[in-house]
Order: structure tokens, then sequence, then C-alpha cells
């Protein structure tokens, strides 16, 4: 559980006098053990404000530092300055960070400055990544007799993992992938829903959703089930299993 606004300013509060009095010590400035235990308290003291300070939202307002710079009025980190961990709580929802966006109409002359966020984050199981950067020229492409770069679009890619599957989000596409390329594997074959024999798309359990006014509005894949579990379940619940594979011819038949 996170701690209350008012509970944290008294925190911070009693944070803030116990660091000015070990730094007030006489002992600190001279040579010794006893120096040394002191240096070792402010040291730990320290760690406890960068983490009591993680759970501050700075919305208390700035204070503006000599250098110029503005610190929080609560717990006094520096405005801008990189933080180095996140405070998530164990229960409810949880937040990492703001919906970025590309930012800049300017094409950068790499890959790296032109980053804005380049994350990624293990959640249970399942693995979310989110990269946004503006445009950028790109030397990946350059092919051997010319010079020309070719540039990369700004944009905004969401890619969430679930052991094999893959779905892959950014400005102009949604894709599912149910399965990776195997090495030495040759890539997939690529045709649209019309360019494909009714014999080929019967073999594919997919279920395209539309509005009354025809407007796409979904895809839904039924996962294949593996050969193996197929005869796992058929062995324990026959009853069930042909019922559901009825179901799906069902689908596929309207
Ligand atoms: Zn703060």
């Amino acid at each position: 559980m996170k701690t209350h606004p008012a509970d944290l300013s008294h925190e911070f509060k009693r944070l803030f006098r116990t660091m000015t009095f070990v730094a007030g010590r006489s002992a600190l400035h001279e040579r010794g053990p006893q120096a040394q235990r002191f240096a070792e308290i402010y040291q730990q003291l320290g760690v406890l404000w960068e983490f009591l300070a993680l759970q501050c939202r700075h919305t208390a307002g700035w204070r503006k530092l000599r250098a110029g710079k503005l610190a929080c009025k609560l717990c006094g980190t520096l405005r801008d300055a990189p933080e180095r961990w996140l405070l998530l709580p164990r229960d409810g929802r949880k937040t990492v960070g703001r919906k970025r966006l590309p930012n800049s109409g300017e094409t950068f002359p790499n890959k790296r400055v032109a980053t804005i966020v380049d994350d990624t984050i293990a959640f249970h199981g399942a693995t979310l990544s989110v990269a946004v950067h503006n445009a950028y020229r790109s030397r990946m492409l350059r092919s051997g007799s010319g010079e020309c770069d070719v540039s990369i679009a700004a944009d905004r890619c969401v890619r969430v993992r679930e052991g094999a599957m893959e779905c892959w989000m950014d400005t102009s596409l949604a894709q599912l992938t149910l399965r990776g390329r195997k090495r030495g594997e040759r890539p997939p074959y690529g045709a649209f829903v019309f360019e494909l024999p009714k014999r080929v798309l019967k073999r594919f359990p997919i279920l395209i959703e539309h509005d009354s006014r025809g407007d796409l509005v979904g895809v839904t894949v039924f996962r294949p089930v593996p050969v193996q579990s197929r005869r796992k379940t058929a062995k324990a619940a026959p009853r069930k299993r042909a019922g559901s594979r009825s179901e799906r011819s069902g689908t596929r038949g309207a």
C-alpha cells in the first residue's frame, strides 16, 4: 500500500531532520571509525530518501535552486532527474510511464537519437514491448552501389508476446503471428483472403467480423490445437472435444 500524501510529507520532514542531524555531527568531519560510522548512516539515509521519493507524485510544486534547477517541494527530487527505480503496488492497477507518441516532424540522423522510448516488461509470463521513435535515416537497407539511406517513418510499435504467439501493432499494422519461424525455415507465404481458393480457406479457422455497414471490426483466429495435446484431450474428454469440433466446423461453414 502507498503512503498517504500527508503521511509522506511527515515522513520526508522526519528524514530530512535526521539527515541534517547526522550531517551536523562534528565526528563526521574528523578522521576515525566514528566518522566512518556516521558516513555509513548518512549513505543509508540517502538510499531511504531515494526509495521514499518514489512514492512522491511531485505535485506539490517546484522550488528553485541556486543552479537554476528545480526541485520538488515535497521530496526534493530534481526535475527531469532520471529515476532509476519504479514503485508498483502489488494489488490493483499498475501504471508504468505515460503514452508516448512521435513528437517531432524532423528526420533524425540515426535511430538512437530518434528513439523516444524503447522499453520491455515481463508481466506474469507475458512480455510487452513499446518502442516509439521519430523519423530517422537508416543505413540498414543501403544497397551496395548507391549511397542512398532509407528514411524510416516516425512510429509507435507495441508488441505482446505469449509463448510462441506474438501480436504486433503499429500505426499501419495489427499483425498476429501464431508461431515464430524456425531456424533455416523459409519465410511464410502471404495472401489476401480473396486470393485464396475455398479449399485452402477451409483449413484456416479464421473469423472475420464486420458491422452492418460492411466495415471490418475484428479478426478472430481459432488457435490450432497441436496434434499431441489433441490426442490427449480426445482420450480424456471425448464428448466435449467432439462438441467443440462440430462447433468449429459450423463456424467455418458459415
Ligand atoms: Zn516529489
